[in-house]
């Protein structure tokens, strides 16, 4: 099988499986996907492994996990590697835009959502970040634009390219059990697998709690001043329940 280079237009004789390779004549990165002859490019890291730890830690202390995530959590040390994604640049009413889908599988929370942060984006070399693990691509580049099509309907594709995204994985233990996640190299942003979220039953509980408690004390009295009265006390230690459960979970 022989393809053409996207960059200097050479011919370049390849064995029918192969997806990666790189222009012998100039040096250009591509992927021969579905009879298509793509470019292949990456964007450096901008923030290290102790980066990329805060970067998670800052998502462990905010609403979604439990409370004390972010102080009881043992973090082991991030593994950097290079994830590959689709990106299509399509036209829409507001312009142009890059849109990412996974090329690999992943069990990742966000990622079909990702959008390209911003960066010095350039040609692939396989001495990249020396050694740096590469996650390889497995998803056609149709299945992803599949996906793309399912959420966003009918689209105009101008340019497609197969994009190597840095990502630091983590796992961490929290009360005996591990978790994991990952953390955009570039962008910071974290994408959980799975995480220990906050419990909803003690808020409900709560909740029911002061109704069950107001409806009574409604029944008992019925001086209006008084009832108002009754209720302000009782709400106190309700509030203090609800804040000591708020900083528990
Ligand atoms: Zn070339």
């Amino acid at each position: 099988m022989r393809v053409k280079c996207s960059q200097c237009g050479a011919g370049i004789p390849v064995p029918a499986d192969t997806g990666l390779l790189q222009c012998p004549f100039c040096d250009t990165a591509l992927v021969v996907d579905a009879g298509d002859t793509l470019f292949r490019v990456v964007t450096p890291p901008t923030i290290n492994a102790s980066g990329a730890v805060d970067h998670l830690r800052r998502f462990m202390a905010g609403t979604q996990t439990v409370a004390d995530l972010d102080a009881k959590a043992r973090i082991g040390d991030p593994e950097l590697l290079y994830f590959p994604f689709w990106a299509f640049r399509i036209a829409t009413d507001a312009g142009e835009q890059v849109v990412l889908e996974p090329a690999a599988p992943s069990s990742l929370q966000g990622m079909q959502k990702m959008t390209l942060p911003p960066g010095d984006t350039r040609s692939w070399t396989d001495d990249i970040g020396g050694g740096t693990p590469v996650v390889q691509p497995e998803v056609p580049q149709n299945t992803a634009r599949q996906w793309m099509v399912s959420r966003l309907g009918e689209v105009q594709v101008l340019r497609t390219v197969l994009y190597h995204l840095p990502m630091f994985r983590f796992s961490y233990d929290y009360r005996g059990r591990s978790y994991r996640a990952a953390v955009d190299g570039v962008s910071g942003q974290v994408f959980p697998a799975d995480f220990p979220a906050k419990a909803e039953a003690p808020f409900v509980a709560v909740a029911a709690l002061a109704i069950g408690v107001f409806s009574i004390e409604g029944l008992i009295v019925s001086n209006l001043l008084l009832k108002a009265v009754v209720y302000c006390v009782s709400a106190v230690p309700i509030l203090l329940l609800a804040w000591w459960i708020s900083r528990k979970v």
